[in-house]
């Protein structure tokens, strides 16, 4: 159906619906061009491309059906939005678009042009009217993990509503506490968007049911990661699906990455690879890759690379622990959990996060890996300034690493091409050494 058939419900919620068309426009030739020309996709992608297609149109229609049900609809830039709370209480709970250089001109009308392009862009977003996703939440839930963003969102709360939770930047019991406190804070805003009052079983439900999606996606990160000889998908693919973790229905987008993954395990029984054997196989770590940011992935894997998993909140970070249930029978529990969880987030937010390296060396290990790309956005101060350490700690494992930063702009492509060219040669060249050596 795609966006034209829901032309008057785009319009209805404020959308810029000529403005919204052309962008979409340019999202779906670029995807066209970068996925769907791919070799050797697995059958269950089409369901991915079929979303795609209805991104901004069938699934806007369901989040305002929900809506039209008093069910609560939040939109977020970050994996601490406590999104079991959400999912509780029947609502959706979806990542705003802000992977587009298109809408950073307008934002810059009331940002400084030096900070990071991901809050460019969704502010521009908001400004430009063209995110169906935005206009459809009732708040976007801030919270105040970087400076730019903290201060963003008292100039977007002009635009729409903003609901700020105050992360803190250390992991102490006092901070901890502060943080337990700041869950049920959110709690209690979404019972005052639904008028409703949250029972501990409707957020306990609404947990097993993030558990679960979780759980779909670790077990995809396994197969796209765990097996040497055979990357059954590629990393472009299965950074998309990631992506739309973000913004599906999460019963149906869990049975949907299942069955992807039944399709991945029988190609690995059946060795069947979407790349050469001797590819060789990179982790990329560090800021999220909001959707339609596919650029490393791009010049990656048409340079003879393998992207075989993200350390990154659209990756990893995000699906690696869930919330533990076991004997929780109470609201003071629950919530205890929850910030349990939550606060097992190595994000660069936090001072120290050695967590984080330990992480980062012990799946480096697992995966078999050849190398890692180390990728910030510009101006990303937290994730810049600690790769210095990831980076020390990658050298001292003899761990092969390129560090790129980059923003939302074509400008740099063909030169981060050329030296992710140079990075793979080096690793070829490494892998064709240690065959020989072995023989
Ligand atoms: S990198 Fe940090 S601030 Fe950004 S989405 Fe992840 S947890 Fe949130
Ligand atoms: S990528 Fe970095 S600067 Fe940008 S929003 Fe996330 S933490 Fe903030």
């Amino acid at each position: 159906m795609g966006v034209e058939a829901h032309k008057d419900l785009l319009a209805s919620i404020g959308v810029d619906v000529d403005r919204h068309a052309k962008m979409m426009g340019m999202g779906l030739e670029a995807y066209q061009n970068q996925f769907l020309l791919q070799n050797n996709r697995p059958e269950a992608m089409k369901y991915f491309d079929w979303f795609m297609s209805e991104i901004q149109g069938d699934r806007i229609a369901e989040i305002n059906k929900l809506k039209e049900q008093k069910k609560p609809a939040v939109g977020t830039f970050c994996i601490f939005v406590p999104e079991e709370i959400i999912v509780g209480a029947g609502g959706a709970c979806f990542g705003l678009c802000g992977g587009s250089g298109a809408t950073i001109a307008d934002a810059e009308t009331e940002l400084p042009r030096n900070i990071c392009p991901l809050i460019k862009s969704a502010h521009g977003f908001k400004l430009q009217r063209t995110c169906a996703y935005t206009q459809s939440s009732d708040f976007i839930y801030g919270e105040t993990t970087c400076e730019a963003k903290k201060k963003t969102w008292e100039i977007l709360n002009k635009h729409h509503p903003v609901h700020v939770m105050n992360i803190p930047h250390m992991k102490r019991e006092k901070d901890l506490k502060m943080w337990k406190e700041e869950i049920v804070e959110f709690k209690e805003h979404i019972e005052e968007v639904t008028g409703k009052k949250l029972s501990v079983e409707e957020m306990k439900e609404g947990t097993r049911i993030v558990n679960e999606k979780r759980k779909a996606l670790l077990r995809l990160d396994s197969l796209r990661s765990m097996n040497p000889d055979v990357v059954p998908i590629s990393g472009k693919d299965g950074l998309f699906v990631t992506q739309m973790g973000f913004l599906d229905d999460p019963v149906r987008y869990t049975q949907k990455v299942n069955e992807l993954c039944d399709e991945l395990e029988k190609r690995v029984e059946d060795k069947v690879s979407v790349f050469e054997k001797e590819t060789p196989r990179l982790m990329v770590l560090g800021t999220p890759f909001a959707p339609p940011n596919w650029k490393l992935h791009t010049a990656v894997e048409t340079t003879g690379g393998a992207i075989i998993n993200e350390e990154s909140c659209i990756g990893h970070r995000y699906y690696k622990d869930n919330v533990d249930l076991e004997g929780v029978e109470d609201e003071d529990t629950l919530m205890s959990r929850l910030m349990n969880r939550y606060s097992k987030i190595d994000c660069a937010c936090f001072t120290p996060n050695t967590p984080r390296i330990d992480k980062i060396l012990e799946m480096y290990k697992d995966r078999k890996a050849d190398g890692v790309i180390y990728y910030s956005l510009s101006f990303c101060h937290t994730y810049n300034v600690e790769s210095h350490l990831v980076t020390e700690a990658l050298e001292k494992e003899g761990i092969p690493c390129l560090v790129i930063e980059s923003d939302y702009s074509p400008e740099d492509a063909g030169q981060i091409k050329t030296r992710v060219e140079a990075f793979l040669e080096s690793l070829t060249f490494k892998k064709k050494a240690q065959a020989f050596k072995g023989k």
